[in-house]
C-alpha cells in the first residue's frame, strides 16, 4: 500500500475561512495555526473585537504535522538550560513550561474542547552513556529546585517495550492531544464570538504607515489595521522584514512516519523521546506508534528549506531506529510519512510582543516545542497588547527586539 504523505492528524478535516477579500478590522493575525488561532482567543477573551484572521495554505502548518506532545520543559534538558543560562533562569523557564502547559489543559477544560487531551506523562530516553548522565543530573537539578522528576531505569524500560537503551527521566505533568482537533475547536469558538476568518490570503508584506498597519497581499492588495499580529512562526521571514532582517528564526524540516494500528497495544501510553529529544514518539488513540526526528543524522540537519516534500534518507532512518529500539510482538507497517516546517529561534525562545513597529506584534519561535508554547505565548501577548503585567522572565528573554 502507498503511503500517505498527508499527516495522520488531517484525517480529521481542518476547518477553513471563506476564501474572499479580508474586511478591514481592528487587528489582522496572521496565521491560522496555534499561535494565531490562540492569539484570537486569547484578544476575545479580554474584550477585543473586530479581529480578523487570515492565512495561506493552512495544511501546510507545522500545527498539523507535529507528534502532539505537550510537554514541560524546554529543548534543552535543565542540565543544559542550567549551563547557559543559570540555575535561577533555568528555574523560572521551566515554571513557565510548566504554566504554558497548563494553559492548554485548562482551555480544553474551560471550553469542554472533545480532543483526546491525555495528561499522563513523559518520558525521556536515553541511549547512550553520555546522555544517561545528563539524564541523572538534569534530574538532580530538576529535585533541587523542587520539580517532579524520576529515574526509570533499564529494566523498567525493556517492561515499556524498548531495548538497547540506558536510563530515562519521567515527568508525570506532561500530556498529549490531536493538534487538529485542539486548533479546530478553539477555532471553532472564536468564530462563534465573531472572529472573521479568511483562508487563501497570502500575505506578502506587514508595514505601519502613519496610524495604520498596511497588510498587503497576494491577489487582495492592501488592506489596512489599527494593529497586526505575524503568527506564522517558521514562515514570519517570508513576510516580514523584521524577521528577515533580524533573521529571528531559521526553518527546519521536522518528519513523522506513523504505522497502521497495532493489534497488541504498545505498553508504553505517554509520549517518549530518544537521543536528547531528536527522535520523539507517541502512541496515538487507536494504537498507532508515531514517530519523528532522525534529521540529526543527514547532512545539512534539514535546516534552511520550506519544502514539505519527505526526505527518504530520514524515513529509512526512523524505521532502522524503531527496529533497533522498539520490542514489537508484530511486524511493524507503515501507513503515513510527512515532514512538516518548525521555527528554530535565533535565541532558543519565542519572540513575543511589537517588533520593530509599536503595531506589528509577533508570537512566534518555539523550536520545536509550540504545542504548549504558542498557546501560553499568544496569551502573554494578549497581556502585553492589553498593557497587563507579563512574568519577568518573558520581559527578559523572549523580546522581538533586545
Ligand atoms: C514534524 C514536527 C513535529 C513537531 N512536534 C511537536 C510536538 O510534539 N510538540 C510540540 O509542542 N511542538 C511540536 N512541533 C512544533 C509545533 O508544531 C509548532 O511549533 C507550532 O505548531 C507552531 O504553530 P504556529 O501557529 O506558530 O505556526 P504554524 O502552525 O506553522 O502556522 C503558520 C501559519 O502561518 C500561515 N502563513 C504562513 N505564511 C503566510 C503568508 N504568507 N500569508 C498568510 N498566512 C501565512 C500559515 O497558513 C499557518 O496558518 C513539531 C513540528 C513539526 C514540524
Amino acid at each position: 500500500m502507498k503511503k500517505q504523505a498527508r499527516p495522520y492528524w488531517l484525517d480529521v478535516p481542518l476547518l477553513l475561512g471563506r476564501r474572499e477579500r479580508p474586511p478591514e478590522g481592528h487587528i489582522c493575525i496572521i496565521g491560522s495555526g496555534l499561535s494565531g488561532v490562540s492569539a484570537a482567543y486569547w484578544l476575545l477573551e479580554k474584550g477585543y473585537e473586530d479581529l480578523v484572521l487570515v492565512d495561506t495554505a493552512p495544511e501546510e502548518a507545522a500545527t498539523f504535522r507535529n507528534c502532539g506532545h505537550i510537554l514541560y520543559g524546554t529543548v534543552e534538558s535543565m542540565q543544559a538550560l542550567v549551563a547557559l543560562h543559570g540555575a535561577e533562569v533555568a528555574k523560572d523557564l521551566w515554571n513557565l513550561s510548566i504554566h504554558v502547559c497548563h494553559e492548554v489543559r485548562e482551555t480544553i477544560a474551560r471550553l469542554g474542547l472533545q480532543v483526546d487531551y491525555r495528561q499522563d506523562g513523559y518520558l525521556v530516553i536515553a541511549i547512550d552513556e553520555a546522555e544517561d548522565k545528563e539524564i541523572k543530573q538534569s534530574i538532580a537539578y530538576l529535585k533541587s529546585f523542587g520539580f517532579e522528576s524520576s529515574y526509570v531505569d533499564q529494566e523498567k524500560l525493556e517492561t515499556l517495550g524498548f531495548r538497547q537503551t540506558y536510563g530515562g527521566r519521567f515527568e508525570a505533568g506532561s500530556a498529549q492531544a490531536h493538534p487538529v482537533k485542539f486548533r479546530n475547536g478553539l477555532l471553532q469558538h472564536c468564530l462563534d464570538r465573531g472572529l472573521t476568518y479568511r483562508s487563501g490570503v497570502k500575505v506578502t508584506a506587514v508595514e505601519e504607515k502613519g496610524d495604520k498597519v498596511i497588510v498587503s497581499s497576494e491577489g487582495w492588495g492592501d488592506i489596512s489595521y489599527e494593529a497586526a499580529i505575524i503568527a506564522a512562526n517558521a514562515y514570519s521571514p517570508l513576510l516580514s522584514r523584521f524577521f528577515a532582517a533580524h533573521r529571528l528564526v531559521e526553518p527546519f524540516r521536522g518528519q513523522i512516519i506513523t504505522s497502521k494500528p497495532l493489534r497488541h497495544a504498545l505498553p508504553v501510553t505517554y509520549p517518549h523521546s530518544f537521543d536528547h529529544g531528536y527522535e520523539y514518539a507517541l502512541r496515538t488513540e487507536d494504537n498507532r506508534l508515531m514517530i519523528g526526528g532522525w534529521r540529526n543524522h543527514t547532512p545539512h540537519g534539514e535546516v534552511g528549506t520550506y519544502d514539505l516534500t519527505p526526505n527518504p534518507e530520514v524515513e529509512r532512518g526512523l524505521r532502522a531506529f524503531v527496529d533497533r529500539h522498539y520490542q514489537l510482538k508484530e511486524k511493524i507497517e507503515w501507513e503515513y510519512s510527512w515532514a512538516g516546517i518548525m521555527a528554530a529561534s535565533k535565541t532558543g525562545f519565542p519572540f513575543i510582543g511589537p517588533t520593530d513597529s509599536p503595531r506589528v506584534f509577533t508570537v512566534a519561535g518555539y523550536t520545536g516545542h509550540g504545542f504548549s508554547w504558542a498557546h501560553g505565548s499568544a496569551k502573554i501577548l494578549a497581556d502585553i497588547i492589553n498593557g497587563d503585567p507579563i512574568p519577568s522572565i518573558v520581559a527578559e528573554v523572549c523580546k522581538p527586539l533586545r
